[in-house]
């Protein structure tokens, strides 16, 4: 019945091939859920489910500082509000397209329903491509962008927050716009700047719970980041924090990455180069190949677009975290990092790994943590950053830390215990999609047919 509707779902939207991935992954999980509880099936949940429950697209027209007029496409998909508004963030990069943000909103509602704060799913974002634009350009997009989202969103409605290519500079210029339309200060995007409503530890969050999710993997092996070698890809911010929180708990970070390339430091990415790797990134908006000319002991490895695997992932490592973005692992490159060396892979982007590339993953019983598990940190600060604007209040980044650590190791409690549960001990794939499946479910079985 689910390889039934997973074809009802190629065949609506043969273009979307990100979403069908995204969809038969959870669907190949649910069998054996669905077996158990059978008046799922009969309410229809997994076919409400991917259908999304509003999808809005829009024009964006805009001023190049040489006075040239731009079009871009504008999207939000309202996934799933069944248990709170939805919520997700906003992606500006020339790939974005509807199944790209289907996938990703689709992916949002699990994760946001294992974060144990009430959040529904969505995503959005642009084709806009911000590199290479002035502060101006980019104020300009996002005040268009905004001219036509306001209308959409709100704080108990959908709270949209960043992704690729939406950092607090985006955000800024977004939530501008949205109070001058709406006359109305409200917590209505989460990333903000710390003066103005944003959370401590909300540009850490995503970055800092991945590592905190290995973590847990790695205790139920006794384990610990202690003189572990680290594999990074991406250098924008989840990579950053991962890196950081990494070097906190004791391992070693040897590469990082952009779309242009990649660097490999034997010596690790410590503080200072990580600082510089921070600097270069979000102040000059540089690439990643300046970090050799810095420290000339690096080396740098330009994309090779003929080659069928990413060297990244073939050097000698312990744990691996993708960080950038999605399908970065092919098969090869899974079998590149278990020959290797790596028994641990915790994904902060989201989908990075092809399904070939997870099933050898799982065959080698590497601790795998899917994104929609181990990257709910993000959301999940975005989450309380919503408490804290709902009573005017704020908290420590220590107060934030530890909550948002507490959260990473209840997301692992869910998705460890449901794998057991559901009969494949150590697979968290299952365990994930099985634990947030069950949350939305209940919550839409309860609410009747809407
Ligand atoms: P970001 O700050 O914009 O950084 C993205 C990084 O990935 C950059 O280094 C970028 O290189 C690289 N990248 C993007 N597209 C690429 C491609 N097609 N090929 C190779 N490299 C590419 O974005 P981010 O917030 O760190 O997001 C990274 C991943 O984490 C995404 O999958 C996102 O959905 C996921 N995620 C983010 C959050 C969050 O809170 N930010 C939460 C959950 C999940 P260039 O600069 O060359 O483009």
């Amino acid at each position: 019945m689910l390889e039934e509707l997973y074809q009802k779902v190629v065949q609506k939207d043969p273009d979307q091939p990100e979403f069908h991935q995204a969809v038969e992954e959870v669907l190949e999980s649910l069998e054996v859920v669905l077996d158990r509880h059978p008046e799922y099936r009969s309410a229809k949940i997994p076919e409400r489910m991917v259908e999304p429950e509003r999808v809005i697209m829009f024009r964006v027209p805009w001023v190049k500082d040489d006075g040239e007029v731009q079009v871009n496409r504008g999207f939000r998909i309202e996934m799933n509000s069944a248990i709170g508004p939805y919520k997700g963030g906003l992606r500006f990069h020339p790939s974005v397209n509807l199944g790209i943000l289907k996938f990703l909103a689709f992916e949002q509602v699990f994760k946001n329903a294992l974060t144990t704060i009430p959040m529904g799913g969505g995503k959005g974002g642009s084709d806009f491509d911000p590199k290479g634009k002035s502060d101006n350009e980019v104020m300009r997009f996002c005040q268009s962008f905004m001219s036509e989202l306001f209308r959409h969103i709100g704080p108990s409605t959908d709270v949209p927050a960043g992704d690729i290519g939406v950092g607090g500079r985006e955000i800024g210029f977004l939530f501008g716009q949205y109070k001058k339309l709406r006359n109305e200060w409200s917590g209505v995007l989460t990333g903000k700047g710390r003066e103005y409503g944003g959370s401590l530890i909300r540009p850490q969050a995503t970055g800092y719970g991945s590592v905190f999710f290995g973590e847990e993997m790695l205790k139920t092996k006794g384990d610990s980041y202690h003189s572990k070698t680290c594999l990074v890809s991406g250098s924008g911010n989840v990579a950053q924090y991962t890196t950081e929180k990494i070097n906190q708990l004791g391992g070693k970070v040897v590469t990082l990455s952009d779309s242009s390339g990649y660097i490999y430091d034997e010596e690790g990415i410590f503080a200072e180069k990580l600082d510089f790797v921070m600097n270069l990134k979000n102040v000059r908006r540089g690439r990643i190949q300046e970090y050799v000319d810095k420290y000339p002991s690096a080396v740098y490895t330009p994309v090779n677009p003929n080659l069928d695997y990413n060297p990244l992932w073939n050097h000698k490592a312990d744990c691996a975290f993708p960080s950038a973005t999605q399908n970065e692992i092919n098969a090869k490159d899974a079998q590149n990092l278990v020959n290797n060396g790596v028994f641990l892979v915790s994904e902060g982007a989201n989908m990075p790994t092809t399904p070939d590339g997870v099933k050898i993953f799982l065959d080698h019983k590497v601790l795998y943590g899917p994104g929609k598990a181990a990257n709910a940190g993000g959301v999940a600060t975005s989450g309380l950053e919503m408490a804290q604007n709902a009573i005017f209040s704020s908290w420590t980044s220590e107060e934030v830390e530890r909550k948002l650590h507490n959260i990473m190791i209840e997301i692992h409690k869910q998705a460890f215990e449901a794998a057991e549960y559901y009969g494949d001990p150590g697979n968290y794939v299952l365990g994930a999609n099985a634990a947030g499946f069950r949350k939305v479910a209940d919550a839409m079985m309860a609410q009747g047919i809407v």
